[in-house]
């Protein structure tokens, strides 16, 4: 096999071994990336330079016996993490230019573990958005398909590792945007529990949702990447004081007795024939493996794409407003005075999907709707919480699509926002409880897309999805398959 295709945990055996350097690994990457580039458009920025700096002082690390997994392995980050001294954009043309200070703490502990940027993916401008078309710089294609969206936000991660133009990748995880694209691409994606990881350094987009996590190849390649981000961080007052786990030693495959909830909600009719057809063989898969089912109920279910709209625009609205031409970002030149200054730089900075977000938001806070809107959607939230603590007292993980139908069309629902909002109805509601999920490859549509299964579990129960996730991963050939491109 290529060096560009080996996942963390294969590289790494070769890196411990000295077969290969990871200047050489870091180069097959960067060729790979220059090759495909063209056809998938899933980088914003490639950092070469600073790549085989960086895999140069990996390979002294390595040589003087200091290596662990993540030594020298070419890992990507989704345009949202802040990388001093390269520039992070979100998405947008407002930070075109945005040169951070410092780093996101989860990207300083992979460097503390020597690991190597490649470069910065693209996204939605500021993770607004399912299918990564709202991103200034370009659409990313999905390799599997280049006519089809690699899904969103967190796409150019997701199509980066499909394209295998990185090792891993971290994204970002408000509504659904690590567990969507990485289903829409044949990747794992694993959305941590709200407070696993530090939100330090990471562009707010929803700071109640927000939460930072892995794509890669394979659940193995999952636990290794989350147990060196994950911890608490006194940079980041939401990041939660627990021990962190060896998620390796969750890769156990038995899952004989465990309990999986089906939530009537989510097999619903409508549901696409492709994504019924893999959930069904999921459940084969599993319960030869000697899991239990039982069918639960999530009531509120049918509210949480609504819930999420209110509440995730709020806090939009307000993040937001430090983008005023003053303290960094685009400042207008037209303006003539400073309100007009303000308003010119939002204007000319800020993409149709992030200015509707921020009105919408906005409108949901102001007084005399507040309590109809935003202090409504709260109540609400706390119900589907609820749902979830309740169904967790029968069952040890819960089983849904990722998402209603496998990626769609570049364009397909770009102007009907409400049809994209829609896309997210299985993934929102685990961001709303503030709980894990994670999304594995599953099987294929008709079409030959990939379709990824989600497991959810208790707050704080990474290891557990983790387990199942393994345990079906080892059982199916799915995340060997790879996309030709
Ligand atoms: N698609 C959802 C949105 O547009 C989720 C995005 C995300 O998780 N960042 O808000």
């Amino acid at each position: 096999m290529e060096l560009h295709e080996l996942t963390i945990h294969e590289l790494h055996q070769k890196l411990k071994k000295r077969e290969v350097s990871s200047v050489e690994a870091t180069k097959a990457v960067l060729a790979r990336i220059e090759q495909v580039e063209p056809h998938v458009n899933a980088f914003i920025t490639v950092t070469t330079d600073e790549a085989l700096k960086s895999a140069e002082e990996a390979d002294k690390r390595i040589a003087a016996g200091e290596i662990d997994t993540l030594t020298g392995i070419p890992v990507a980050l989704k345009d949202i993490f802040l990388t001093r001294g390269i520039r992070t954009t979100c998405g947008s043309r407002i930070l075109e230019n945005f040169v951070a200070p410092y780093d996101a703490t989860s990207w300083a502990r992979l460097k503390e573990h020597g690991a190597v940027l490649v470069g910065k993916l693209n996204q939605d401008e500021f993770a607004m958005g399912s299918s990564c078309e709202s991103s200034a710089f370009g659409v990313t294609r999905n390799p599997w398909n280049l006519e089809c969206t690699p899904g969103g936000s967190s796409g150019g991660s997701a199509a980066a590792i499909a394209a295998r133009q990185a090792t891993a990748t971290l994204g970002t995880d408000t509504g659904g945007s690590i567990r969507q694209p990485a289903s829409h691409c044949g990747c794992v994606g694993l959305k941590p529990t709200y407070g696993r990881v530090s939100r330090y350094g990471v562009i707010a987009y929803a700071s109640s949702l927000d939460q930072v996590g892995p794509v890669t190849r394979d659940v193995t390649d999952c636990a290794v990447l989350l147990g060196a981000v994950a911890g608490y961080d006194p940079l980041d007052s939401t990041s939660v004081n627990l021990p962190v786990p060896d998620y390796t030693k969750s890769l156990v495959s038995d899952v004989k007795g465990v309990k999986v909830g089906l939530p009537k909600e989510y097999y619903i009719a409508g549901l696409d024939p492709d994504v019924k057809a893999v959930m069904e063989s999921a459940i084969a898969t599993y319960s030869k493996l000697g899991a239990e089912f039982v069918e639960i109920s999530l009531p509120h279910t049918d509210y949480a794409v609504a819930t999420y709209y209110l509440v995730a625009t709020a806090e939009a609205s307000s993040n937001l407003a430090r983008y005023d031409g003053v303290r960094f970002g685009h400042r207008s030149s037209a303006a003539k005075s400073l309100i007009e200054m303000f308003a010119k730089s939002r204007a000319e900075g800020f993409g149709p999907e992030v200015k509707r977000r921020i009105m919408l938001g906005t409108y949901a806070l102001s007084s005399g709707y507040y309590d109809a809107y935003y202090l409504k959607a709260q109540k609400v939230r706390t119900l589907i919480m609820q749902d979830f603590l309740t169904a967790f007292e029968n069952v040890d993980v819960i089983l849904t699509p990722v998402a209603p139908t496998p990626a769609f069309r570049i364009g397909e629902k770009v102007n009907d926002p409400l049809q994209m909002y829609l896309s997210d109805i299985f993934t929102i509601p685990v961001n709303l409880a503030g709980t894990c999920g994670i999304s594995v490859p599953a099987g294929f549509s008709t079409g030959g897309l990939p379709i990824g299964l989600q497991l959810i579990g208790r707050p704080f129960g990474e290891e557990t999805i983790l387990r199942a996730a393994y345990a079906f991963e080892q059982a199916t050939e799915w995340h060997r398959q790879k996309a030709k491109i």
